[in-house]
């Protein structure tokens, strides 16, 4: 078997898959988390429903790495014998900046430099650097492992995407920037769509829209990205669980002042008190929102539609950004799920030659179809994402360049 381990560490969780690339099925998976606070894992193996938890105890990322090898290589959840049968291990590294355009091998200079970009993503990059060195200590010696980042499929956008109207020294000296992010997952969408509609990506123009706790939009042209609502971080952009989405720069200093907040409060407020939550006062989850708006309540009919505008509104931008859209992508919890949004959105989109399919929308949750018209000039899919399956892809294919 041909394995690979795909770890997706933040800063008190290593999350991690187990997939068999012979035939891309997952054999494990699971999450360590609460490092640093506590310690818990959980371990699953889809193949057989095994589902296991306990508490621990994880000072470090060593330790949850350590807890990761004994659940995957003993007991009753036990799937290899020892680590040496894994090929190799792909990490998900949020933010490589201009530093990284694509996916490589793990080696010192590589940790030091995600960890040199900390400063641009200060919940992720850190975290990653902790834990390729953590899985460096406890795997066997000379075990390959490849780095695979959120922002390098957004490296194609051209300046005029990706520069803000600040001073231009502020991109020459702090690299201050749209970077974009879920670029794993909008790569793998409108890959996997150009593949299912038998055309080369080089022919297509796709809004990819993946739709979740966090949500971006990216226009893919030519199998390019060449635009994302993300920016500097991940909170720029449409209305999300938590995030504000783009503001009015302006009002968030009007904010400030009058709270009294500090930039620190300022962003928890941007970033956790915000967007489903904030604006519906009910949840910060699509469904509970959906459920609130269906008895009437006022503020999640109210969230919803702002989300569809959001939505809406960048379809629009990024089909004048290509001029033209091809096919438009679902994905992600909310896209691949939510007949409501995807219905709302596609609704009086004629101009563009949008026309879904209702009840057959209303058939699809989390598989692959084709939801327009046969008359729709624009074909609109629903695509799930799998970013792990793509890290673990990545991951055989930078081993397969390198040797
Ligand atoms: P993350 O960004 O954390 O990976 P997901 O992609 O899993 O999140 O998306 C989570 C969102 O998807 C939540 O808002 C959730 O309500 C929504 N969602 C999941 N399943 C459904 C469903 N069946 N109908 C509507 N929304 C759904």
């Amino acid at each position: 078997m041909n394995l690979v381990l795909v770890v997706n560490a933040g800063s008190s969780s290593l999350k991690y898959q187990l997939l068999n690339m012979d035939d891309e099925s997952v054999l494990a998976k699971g999450n360590c988390d609460r490092i640093g606070i506590g310690g818990h894992v959980s371990h699953k193996i889809p193949s057989t429903g095994y589902d296991f938890e306990a508490d621990c105890n994880f000072p470090t990322h060593t330790e949850a790495f350590e807890k990761l090898v004994e659940v995957l290589t003993t007991g009753d959840g036990k799937v290899i014998d020892s680590m040496s049968e894994i090929s190799a291990v792909g990490h998900r590294i949020v933010q490589g900046a201009e530093v990284f355009d694509r996916a490589c091998m793990v080696t010192e200079e590589v940790i030091d430099k995600i960890d040199g970009l900390s400063e641009l993503a200060p919940v992720h990059n850190h975290p990653h650097a902790l834990a390729l060195r953590a899985c460096t200590k406890v795997l066997p010696e000379g075990t390959p492992q490849v780095v695979v980042f959120d922002t390098a499929f957004h490296q194609t956008m051209p300046p005029k995407a990706y520069l803000f109207g600040l001073p231009y020294e502020d991109y020459e000296n702090y690299h201050v920037r749209r970077y974009g992010f879920h670029g794993t997952s909008h790569r793998f969408v409108s890959s996997t769509l150009a593949n299912v509609m038998g055309k080369d990506p080089k022919d297509l123009k796709i809004v990819s829209c993946h739709l979740g706790n966090g949500s971006s939009i990216t226009a893919v042209d030519g199998g390019k990205s060449v635009d994302t609502s993300m920016g500097f971080t991940p909170l720029d952009g449409i209305i999300m669980g938590t995030r504000c989405g783009a503001v009015d720069p302006s009002a968030i200093t009007f904010v400030m002042a009058k709270h009294g907040f500090d930039s620190h409060e300022m962003s928890e407020y941007m970033n956790k008190k915000s967007g489903f939550a904030g604006l519906s006062g009910v949840s910060s989850d699509n469904r509970d929102v959906c459920a609130a708006a269906d008895q009437g309540n006022k503020r999640a009919i109210l969230t919803l539609d702002i989300l569809q505008y959001q939505i809406k509104r960048y379809i629009g931008a990024y089909a004048a950004a290509m001029n033209g859209v091809d096919a438009v992508i679902f994905t992600g919890g909310i896209g691949e799920n939510s007949v409501e949004v995807r219905e709302a959105v596609c609704e009086n989109m004629s101009y563009f030659g949008i026309e879904i399919d209702k009840e057959l929308n209303k058939t699809i949750h989390g598989k692959l179809a084709k939801i327009s018209t046969e008359n729709s000039k624009v074909e609109v899919w629903v695509v799930p994402t799998n970013e792990e399956l793509l890290i673990a892809r990545d991951t055989l294919a930078v081993i397969a360049e390198n040797k």
